[in-house]
């Protein structure tokens, strides 16, 4: 399985440090069309959504992305990746791909000094509810509303924070700096 971590800004050095513990992984950095069309599942990492937006569109790459997300393409998005991910943001016109049915506040838990780390409980499954998981939450977006085809897996304090519909998973934290593998060995072994 070749696994695509889009490398334009922001945090996609982690993502691959943790792909790169599963071993039917082969890891791919992002930056142009070709490497893009050659991966079977794609993470959009955190850092900053609209320096991401503008640079995915210099790259080219904003329509293939699209089209290829809506075409099916596995894809798990944390944080700014998320933002870029989801159908509305709260008070903003920046550009977004809107192919994941909620809708977000940007920086909604506070500053970057005002990051956290929290326990949450994701259910990745019927058989595997309420598992206890580390999440860091960095200048994070808050979800404030979810469409009727989105499945929320883990809630910080009654927030949606890790939510799934279809092809996309999306998390406004980071497992990726955490030393647990679990949200990352669901990515690819469910949605994949
Ligand atoms: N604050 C960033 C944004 O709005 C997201 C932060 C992150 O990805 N850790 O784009």
């Amino acid at each position: 399985m070749r696994i695509g971590v889009l490398a334009l800004q922001g945090g996609y050095d982690p993502h691959a440090r943790t792909l790169a513990c599963f071993p039917e992984v082969q890891v791919s950095l992002v930056r142009y069309q070709a490497e893009l069309d050659s991966v079977d599942a794609l993470i959009l990492p955190g850092g900053e959504s609209t320096t991401i937006g503008k640079l995915l569109v210099l790259q080219g790459l904003w329509e293939p992305l699209r089209k290829r997300i809506s075409g099916g393409l596995p894809v798990f998005g944390t944080c700014a990746g998320m933002i870029l991910l989801s159908r509305q943001i709260l008070g903003s016109q920046q550009l977004i791909l809107g192919l994941l049915d909620i809708s977000v506040e940007r920086n909604a838990y506070g500053r970057q000094v005002e990051s956290f780390e929290a326990e949450v409980e994701v259910s990745f499954s019927p058989e595997r509810l309420n598992e206890k998981a580390p999440a860091v939450f960095i200048r994070a977006p808050r979800i404030i509303a979810v469409g009727p085809q989105v499945t929320v897996m883990a809630k910080h304090e009654g927030t949606p924070v890790l939510v799934r519909e279809k092809n996309i998973l999306a998390a406004s934290f980071h497992p990726e700096l955490t030393d647990s593998l679990e949200v990352h060995r669901y990515f690819l072994n469910q949605v994949c």
